[in-house]
């Protein structure tokens, strides 16, 4: 069920940033380019088929999401938080959330549950030290 802040962030969300409303927002580490743009919805980095326009090999009319966000995390002028967040891992999409308010599951911290089978991986990788 659709929730009221759920449809006021869609109406915001929606025109300016082309949310597609996935409830675990990671704007601010994408160069605010959502990564449900991307026809696979990649949420770590590009897939291996980019062209060489850097066009999407799925809709050789869009540019890549990931260029998109690079570039953006490059020239716009956002905190430099956000902008080294652009290298930090994302957790996968949790499609139960889809639908509902990333506003609201931000402030429960309903977004940072962690998906079985992954938590130890990114312990993992916080021990190592790998900056991804
Ligand atoms: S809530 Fe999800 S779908 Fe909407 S802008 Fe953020 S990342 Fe994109």
């Amino acid at each position: 069920m659709t929730t009221f802040i759920a449809t006021i962030e869609h109406v915001v969300k929606g025109p300016v940033w082309g949310c597609q409303d996935c409830g675990q927002c990671v704007l601010h580490s994408t160069g605010m380019t959502c990564p449900m743009n991307c026809p696979k919805t990649l949420r770590n980095g590009p897939c291996g088929g980019v062209r060489e326009n850097g066009h999407c090999e799925v809709k050789p009319e869009m540019k890549c999401v990931w260029l998109k966000a690079y570039d953006r995390t490059q020239d716009w002028p956002l905190p430099s938080t956000w902008k080294d967040e652009y290298n930090h891992l994302r957790p996968p999409v949790d499609n139960r959330l889809k639908g509902t308010s990333s506003w609201k599951n931000f402030f429960t911290k309903r977004d940072r549950w962690t998906p079985a089978g992954w938590k130890n991986t990114t312990e993992e990788v916080a021990a190592q030290g790998v900056d991804h």
